[in-house]
Parts: C-alpha cells; sequence; structure tokens
C-alpha cells in the first residue's frame, strides 16, 4: 500500500507515475490538469489528486480442474476516500493493467462526486480471461483474489461493484468470502448482488434508466420535445436492451440498434420485437420490421440523438466527421475518444460525458449500499423516484455550469466533480 506521494507497488512495471503512453491513465490525468488549470485549483491539492491514495498489486493464484496451478495479476486502486469510502468496479479480463484501474478508479471519483453521493472512486481487478475458466475454477479465482484485497476493502472502506466480466455472480462469492472471515453476513461489501442476498431492486436497469434520464433532460434544455425524438443506440446488451425500452416508453423513437453482429433500422423500431428477436437469435440484426444497418452506418445515421453504449472508443477522429446525431450520450465507458471529443466540439455535436450520463449504476449502488446498512429495502418505485431525482439535479448542476463558464458538459463534470472531491480535501486539511 502506498500514500499519495509515493508510488504505488507495481508502479514500475506498470508505469504509473511514467512517462505519458496515450493510454487511458493519461487521458484521465491531461483530463484534470485542464480543469485544474480552469478552475485554479490550489497546487497542493493537484498533486494529491494526480496519484492514488492506495494501490494495491496481488498474485491471485488458482487451482485449475487439472491439478495444476495459475497464477494471475489481481488489482485494487483507491484513488480517493476524502469524500467517502471508495467504490467501483472488478473487471477479470485479459488486458487489465495497473494503470487502467489507477484511470478508471480516478473518474469514479468524479463520477461519485458528480451525482453528490457519500463515496470515494476505487477499481479492481484481474489480468484474466474467464470465458476459459469453468465455473469452479472461476470461484477459486473469485475468492482467492477477494481474500488477498481483503486487508482493503470493507463496508466503510471500499465497496467493490461488477464491471466488465463479472456480475451477480461474483459478488455473491466476494461477498461470502468477506462475511466468512469476519464471521458474520456483510452484505454492505458489496454492491450489485442478487436480490436475495441483499441486492437492490431496480439495480439491473439502473445505469439504463439514468442514462434515459439524462437524454431526457439534455433534449429538454434544447428545447426538443423527447415525444417522438429518434433515438439510436450503438449497443444491445444490459445497457443498450434496456435503454431502449425505457426511451421507448417515454416516447422517443428508436430508429437504431445494434450489437456485434450488425444492427437495424426504421421510423420506430419495436422494442418488443427486437428484445424477442435477440432472445432466439442472440442479436437484434435480423429483427423483421426494420432494414439492416452496419454499426458504422448507425454511428453516421442522421438522428436527433445517438447513444453508444456497447464499447470504449466507438467514435474517433477517423468517424467523428461523419456523426450527424446533434447531441451524443455516452452510455458505455469513454465511446468518444479523446480527439473525437474535440472534433464534435468544434462542429456544435453536444456530448453528455460518461461520468455524468452513465452515474446511475453507481447512484443506485449507493441506495443498496443504505439498504444493506440499514437492513431495510425499499420497493422498485423508491428507487426509481430517487434515481431521477439524483440524475436530475446532476445533470441541472453540471449544465448550468458549463453555461456559466462557457464550457462542454465534460469540462463542466470534470470541474463540478473535482471541485466537490477538492472542497473535501481542503475542509479535512492534510494529515498529519
Ligand atoms: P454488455 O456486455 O451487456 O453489452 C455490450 C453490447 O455491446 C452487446 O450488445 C454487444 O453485442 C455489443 N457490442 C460489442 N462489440 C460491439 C461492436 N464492435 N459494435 C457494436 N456493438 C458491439 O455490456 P453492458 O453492461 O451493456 O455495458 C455496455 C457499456 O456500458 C460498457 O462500456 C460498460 O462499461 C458501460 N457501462 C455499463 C454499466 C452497467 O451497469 N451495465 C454501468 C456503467 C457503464
Amino acid at each position: 500500500m502506498t500514500t499519495a506521494t509515493d508510488a504505488p507497488p507495481g508502479a514500475a512495471e506498470a508505469g504509473v507515475g511514467a512517462a505519458p503512453r496515450g493510454d487511458a491513465l493519461d487521458t484521465a490525468l491531461t483530463q484534470l490538469d485542464d480543469v485544474a488549470a480552469r478552475m485554479g485549483l490550489p497546487a497542493g491539492i493537484h498533486a494529491i489528486l494526480r496519484k492514488p491514495a492506495r494501490a494495491l498489486v496481488v498474485s491471485v493464484p488458482f487451482e485449475r480442474e487439472d491439478g495444476t496451478v495459475e497464477v494471475c495479476e489481481g488489482y485494487r486502486v483507491q484513488h480517493t476516500t476524502v469524500r467517502g469510502p471508495a467504490k467501483g468496479g472488478i473487471r477479470f479480463h485479459p488486458d487489465v493493467t495497473l494503470r487502467d484501474v489507477t484511470a478508471l478508479s480516478m473518474w469514479m471519483s468524479w463520477k461519485c462526486a458528480i451525482v453528490n453521493v457519500p463515496f470515494g472512486g476505487g477499481k479492481g481487478g484481474v489480468a484474466v480471461d474467464p470465458g476459459r475458466l469453468t465455473e469452479r475454477e472461476l470461484e477459486r479465482l473469485t475468492r482467492r483474489y477477494a481474500s488477498e484485497i481483503l486487508p482493503i476493502i470493507g463496508p466503510y472502506k471500499d465497496i467493490p461493484a461488477p464491471d466488465v466480466n463479472t456480475g451477480e455472480r461474483v459478488m455473491a462469492w466476494i461477498m461470502d468470502t468477506y462475511s466468512m472471515t469476519t464471521g458474520y453476513p456483510v452484505p454492505g461489501v458489496v454492491t450489485g448482488k442478487p436480490l436475495h442476498v441483499g441486492g437492490s431492486r431496480g439495480r439491473a436497469e439502473a445505469t439504463a434508466r439514468g442514462v434515459m434520464v439524462t437524454t431526457l433532460a439534455a433534449l429538454r434544455r434544447r428545447g426538443q420535445d423527447p415525444a417522438g425524438a429518434r433515438v439510436a443506440i450503438q449497443g444491445f446488451g444490459n445497457l443498450g436492451s434496456h435503454l431502449a425500452r425505457l426511451l421507448s416508453d417515454a416516447g422517443c423513437a428508436i430508429v437504431a440498434v445494434s450489437d456485434r453482429q450488425g444492427g437495424v433500422h426504421g421510423d420506430a423500431l419495436d422494442v418488443g420485437a427486437l428484445l424477442e428477436h435477440k432472445r432466439e437469435g442472440g442479436t437484434v440484426a435480423g429483427t423483421p420490421g426494420g432494414e439492416a444497418i452496419s454499426n458504422e452506418e448507425l454511428l453516421a445515421l442522421d438522428c436527433d440523438v445517438l447513444v453508444p453504449s456497447a464499447l470504449g472508443n466507438a467514435i474517433t477522429a477517423d468517424n467523428a466527421d461523419a456523426v450527424c446525431a446533434p447531441l451524443v450520450v455516452e452510455g458505455a465507458n469513454g465511446p468518444v475518444s479523446f480527439e473525437a471529443d474535440r472534433i464534435l466540439a468544434e462542429r456544435g455535436v453536444v456530448v453528455v460525458p460518461d461520468i455524468l450520463a452513465n452515474a446511475g449504476g453507481v447512484t443506485v449502488s449507493y441506495f443498496e449500499w443504505v439498504q444493506a446498512l440499514q437492513a431495510y429495502f425499499w420497493s422498485a418505485d423508491d428507487v426509481n423516484a430517487r434515481l431521477r431525482r439524483i440524475m436530475e439535479r446532476a445533470y441541472d448542476a453540471v449544465a448550468e455550469l458549463a453555461e456559466q463558464k462557457g464550457l462542454t458538459l465534460r469540462q463542466a463534470a470534470l470541474w463540478l466533480g473535482v471541485e466537490r472531491v477538492a472542497a473535501a480535501h481542503a475542509t479535512r486539511g492534510l494529515f498529519p
């Protein structure tokens, strides 16, 4: 473990604090430096925020079915806990690095501050391809990783959640591993748990619901009635499929959707038919009632709102000029590259940034944590109403700051997030 002024263990290999590499951490640091200069952030606080407060690198040995032992590297990074316990997902992916996890933990700090939930930023991961593991191997890997990061997690320290390739089942194993060591159940140690072990109603569709609320708010602010607004959604997984249904229920016309295999477009697609087609064939491509469209064509479609909800870097310098939608809402994390963001801003395209648009997930994670601590559970209506209030308030705060300071929504969101974290640092003072 390290302090803010030391390099974290493994930093030399992972390059934390090393020369720029043009990766996620460089982007996160450039964003921070940019907003720090704009807002006149005190140099000491700026320096503190450039480093993760704590970064743990662990070895994760686990037994394969054939009796051999495999060893993976795992990470848990807490960017800051100045506003509350660290909060952020755990991803299992072969490309996970300490630098990426550090960048993601920094974005979590700003995201939690923007929606004003009392958490700091955290993120974790194991460099592994879970697709080649059996269920038993995955469980052994998860439990060993959980036990290695156990000293720094806990309901008042750091609360993991699902991320890429992890879900309810992995969260249940982490909660169980933690609870076995304490000797009593601790549901507040993770969020994104199954409902019957302390999960929250509304969690599964929370991110999509938050994206829906910000999309409607952005349309209204542009003076456009959401009813009939033409929306194209790239990605039809957990986020994209819930979002299509919610926006359609809100009166928008879903004019295109796509997934890895391809897409469909039409004047107003029937979301029920899309869900049905995907359930049967695993893809939306070929859904009756729509015409085929490629992912590249979808991004360039003439529509009112484009919601990239699949991958990072879907819109880059190569295709940013082709985007026709005047409004882009980042459902996915980082779907608009650094360079593309500049191109879209110059063209007058409004981009609602991921740290605002998809903060509904962490907001309902906060509700789940509160419910677990109180052992008192809310109805879905309660969860959804509270989520709507928080997302609308966050959107308004960011949009007003953007107008007041002449900033893009991304710059304003970063400003608001950094300002709130910095205010907590300034108020608490520097220990010792
Ligand atoms: P998911 O795995 O359920 O779905 C991903 C979807 O993207 C699938 O439909 C897949 O076919 C599609 N896709 C993959 N490659 C594609 C390609 N090249 N072109 C077009 N489509 C492609 O994932 P998800 O949970 O829906 O998350 C989507 C994005 O939203 C990710 O960036 C994730 O980090 C972000 N996000 C999700 C949540 C959440 O709660 N689910 C929260 C915050 C951010």
